[in-house]
């Protein structure tokens, strides 16, 4: 049979891999050996391949049989390349060990350089070099960073050592330290390895070779990396390659050098040369931000008033060399690249490319500009912007360089930044903000009643909650920055006054919240506001030609859906009547309705709320100008909308005609154990059916009143918490008998449909014969979520971080969809639907709908649009159009 090959040799006039390879090369290796082929000036190495570190992890930390002689024969042939052999005392060849995933993994393990030297080799290097100086420093950089990253030895001690050479010899830099010094320091640098470690530093070039291959394997699992895969999505299955490359030595003196570059600004996109070196440094020394980079160019250099000479002042033939490369490579990769060169004596090497990272604003312009320069197609400009970025150009955000005194952190509930003074009372928030205060809402949790003075909020601060809490998804929905689950945080209402990490903020001080970041901050930040550029809405009418997917909001005020229709919104996808109900005018009324002990007194109560409710719907069909608008009627379990403490029961009940006492009574006796599962959404209307009779009604006397002024709208009546046919039924029976009703009075008759949620298990199980009856479904997948896994949405932050940290659950099911679950119900109940109504209209409104992950999903079920909050249109125009590319493969 034959031998897997474990190992692929680059560089030197030949190439095993090419870019293509990421997967099994990792991203460094694969664009090496692309970099080597293009016959760009890359020192000869080769790259141990990501299958390796799966054996490894698969088979208790052991290698596959052939490695050990698959790696000899690949040293053999880059001592060839180089000239040079490894171990070899009169020619040393010395490498760079570096770890390399198919996604950049920014934290995982060091470099380790100048491996391969020992008493003897550095001899040998001292020699070849001309210089003792250059080769006991470049000795003692590879104890260290060995000891360090390989042995994961205590540092501090090195640096104590290094001290007291410096303060014996008087010398204030390392710059003053000679050979001897240098000699004299790796000497101790050896006794204080063999002290910690019980035994010698390994002078076998062999040893020191697999010691760093074994932790690079190693450092895969450490925590920074684990930490980082989790946030960035990176399975754990794909492993990080190994490469191993001859080293070039950027610290030979005056006519070396070392820097990092990038052929487009990262931050702005502007179509500009970037980066930094420094000359007779190793690439570490530009890192580490010991010594301060220079610019590369000489116009970088006048600009930012540096006084010394740039690269292409300093190496002007270099220089130019470097200029091709990177024209070169980003022509060939066709999207800005991030490049990492040494020059050693005057002679360009390139040690890395990799597609740069770079903010939203760049990547729309870079984008954009790469269309314009026939580089890349529309559609492929569409697919390089992350859609989840964008998010950074939609809300005012904290300056760059901003010190940020942090007071405490929280989970980043609804990104964005706002400055304001602390208030713990909405009701205060609302009176200080009509007198044009800006106020920051600090809660224990937010729950309905608190939506009035969350509006007026400026941001919002909850000590409990996760990403889908109450606070969360209002706060994402009102566009308003929002922090919660800040565990930190206590409030003392009495005192007025809450405590973090041992700091005391009173109510009336001004705070910063970061929605963005999870951070709290003192005082007020300096602040940036969005800006959307001519790229943005460029790139987005590419979106726009390449996606299937309808665009809706989430919208229940006419402001809300003015700015979704600004940002693109096809319609609203649900807008949330009971968010109505909390107006400080109309709570009076919603609390008499759902205390009253009789149906008259009920009726009575929903007259009073009916010129609202259809003052309301005329705001939002006008804002939507002809838009469809999908109107969900009362969903929450009707407790929510009562006074709850003795304090406030006692201050509601004269508003409403009753005793304390009584109306205490009643309070208990609507409470709930599980409120969630309880008297909510259409079940409140099969038992008092009253309730949405006046909802309906007012959705067709002002749909009548918008027609008759221009646009017709087209309402979508939407049916919360079904589970049965029967209930729609019931309900699109007298919704439709108010249609007909309300049409034969004004004279009109208008299109509508009614339709239903599908938030539960049993109505997706059910979808076909739900849709004899509903004209079309709207996955509510936040409930939907909560009930196929029977995790809460308010009490979920307690332990999903930690299965999603322990990969029980790949990703917060409530931020991305559960596709294998509550994914496989969306599918089902598609299919069913739609054998029974051909045709069926397929949306989602869940917190869902603007997650790009879940969009992705949603395009392949295929479902006919996603809703989301006004804030996140463009990300999902953007996602569904990088759906829809990426089925069209
Ligand atoms: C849902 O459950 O997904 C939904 C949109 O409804 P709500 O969040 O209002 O329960
Ligand atoms: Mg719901």
């Amino acid at each position: 049979m034959a031998q897997k090959q474990w190992v692929y040799g680059f560089g030197g006039g030949e190439s095993a891999g090419d870019a293509s390879m990421k997967a099994l090369l990792g991203g460094k290796g694969a664009n090496l050996a692309e970099m080597s082929k293009l016959g760009l000036p890359v020192p000869p190495g080769f790259t141990i391949t990501t299958e390796v570190c799966t054996e490894f992890y698969e088979n208790k930390r052991t290698y596959p049989a052939e490695l050990a002689a698959q790696v000899d024969a690949a040293m053999a042939v880059l001592e060839k390349k180089a000239g040079k052999g490894f171990g070899d005392a009169s020619n040393p060849l010395l490498v760079s060990v570096r770890s390399g995933s198919r996604a950049s993994m920014p934290g995982m393990m060091d470099t380790v350089l100048n491996l391969g030297l020992n008493d003897e080799t550095v001899e040998g290097l001292a020699k070849l070099s001309g210089d003792a100086r250059f080769a006991y420093d470049s000795y003692r950089r590879f104890i260290q960073m060995y000891s360090d990253v390989v042995l994961e030895l205590e540092h501090g001690e090195f640096e104590e050592i290094l001290g007291s050479q410096k303060d014996l010899q008087g010398y204030s830099s390392d710059t003053e330290m000679t050979a001897e010094d240098w000699k004299a320091v790796v000497k101790e640098y050896k006794r204080a390895v063999e002290r910690q470690l019980g035994k010698p530093f390994p002078s076998d070039p062999k040893d020191q070779l697999w010691g760093a291959v074994g932790a690079v394997f190693a450092s895969w699992m450490n925590d920074r990396a684990i930490f980082y895969r989790k946030h960035n999505n990176i399975p754990e299955s794909w492993g990080t390659a190994v490469n191993v490359q001859a080293m070039v030595f950027g610290n030979m003196g005056e006519t070396s050098a070392t820097g990092v570059a990038f052929t487009r600004d990262p931050s702005t996109g502007a179509k500009k040369f970037y980066g930094e070196f420094l000359i007779n440094a190793q690439g570490e020394d530009v890192v580490a931000g010991i010594r301060t980079p220079r610019a590369l160019t000489k116009a970088a250099r006048l600009e930012m008033k540096e006084t010394g000479e740039s690269l292409e002042e300093a190496m002007p033939a270099v220089f130019a060399e470097l200029v091709a490369v990177y024209q070169k490579l980003e022509a060939h990769y066709r999207d800005m690249q991030d490049l990492e060169f040494t020059v050693e004596r005057d002679k360009l090497y390139m040690l890395q490319t990799r597609n740069g990272k770079r903010t939203a604003k760049a990547a729309l312009k870079i984008a954009v500009d790469m269309v314009g320069e026939g580089l890349i197609t529309t559609d492929e400009a569409v697919l390089r912007v992350d859609a989840a970025a964008l998010d950074q150009l939609l809300h005012p955000t904290i300056a760059d360089g901003y010190t940020r005194d942090i007071i405490c952190r929280g989970l980043p509930a609804s990104p964005g930044a706002a400055v304001g003074i602390v208030v713990f009372d909405p009701d205060e928030a609302e009176r200080l903000a009509a007198d044009r205060q800006k106020v920051i809402l600090v809660r224990e949790e937010t729950s309905p009643e608190d939506i009035h003075g969350m509006h007026a909020s400026q941001a919002i601060v909850t000590a409990r909650g996760g990403m889908t809490s109450h606070a969360a998804v209002v706060a994402r929905g009102m566009g308003r920055p929002c922090v919660s689950g800040a565990g930190d945080i206590r409030i003392n209402m009495k005192a007025g006054e809450f405590t973090a990490g041992g700091r005391v903020v009173k109510r009336g001080e001004t705070i910063t919240v970061d929605g963005s970041a999870g951070h709290v901050l003192f005082g007020a930040a300096q602040m940036v506001e969005p800006e959307l550029t001519g790229d943005f809405a460029t790139v987005m009418t590419w979106a726009d030609a390449a996606r299937r997917l309808k665009v809706r909001t989430n919208a229940d005020t006419p402001h809300d859906a003015d700015v979704a229709v600004k940002f693109g919104a096809e319609g609203i996808g649900l807008c949330r009547t009971e968010h109505m109900f909390f107006d400080a005018q109309r709570i009076a009324s919603v609390r008499k309705m759902i205390v009253a002990e009789t149906q008259g007194a009920r009726i009575k109560a929903l007259d009073e709320l009916f010129p609202h409710q259809r003052a309301d719907f005329v705001a939002i069909f006008k804002a939507m100008g002809g838009r469809p608008v999908t109107i969900r009627f009362l969903d929450p379990p009707l407790h929510e909308f009562l006074p709850h403490s003795e304090e406030d029961i006692a201050e509601v009940a004269p508003s409403l005609g009753v005793t304390a006492d009584w109306l205490s009574s009643r309070v208990k006796a609507l409470a709930e154990s599980n409120p969630m599962l309880g008297f909510r959404g259409c079940r409140l209307a099969i038992v008092f059916p009253e309730i949405y009779d006046m909802q309906a009604r007012a959705v067709f006397e002002a749909a009548c009143d918008v027609a008759e002024q221009g646009a017709a709208p087209i309402p979508e009546i939407m049916i919360p918490f079904a589970i049965t046919k029967k209930e729609l039924e019931i309900l699109k029976g007298r919704i439709d008998a108010i249609a007909g009703e309300v049409f034969g009075k004004r004279g009109r008759k208008l299109d509508y449909l009614v339709g239903t949620m599908i938030e539960l298990p049993r109505a997706a199980l059910r979808a076909g014969e739900i849709a004899e009856l509903a004209e079309f479904f709207s996955f509510g997948t936040n409930d939907l979520t909560q009930a196929t896994l029977g995790v809460s949405r308010d009490d979920a932050g307690r332990f999903l971080g930690t299965y999603v940290e322990r990969q029980v659950l790949t990703s917060d099911p409530f931020v991305s969809i559960d596709a294998d679950g509550v994914g496989e119900l969306v599918r089902l109940a598609c299919e069913r639907g739609r054998a029974t109504r051909q045709g069926l209209k397929l949306g989602i409104c869940g917190e869902h709908g603007g997650d790009p992950a879940s969009i992705a999903f949603f395009e392949r079920a295929g479902l006919d649009y996603v809703s989301c909050s006004p804030y996140r249109v463009p990300i999902a125009r953007l996602a569904a159009a990088q759906a829809a590319l990426a089925r069209k493969g």
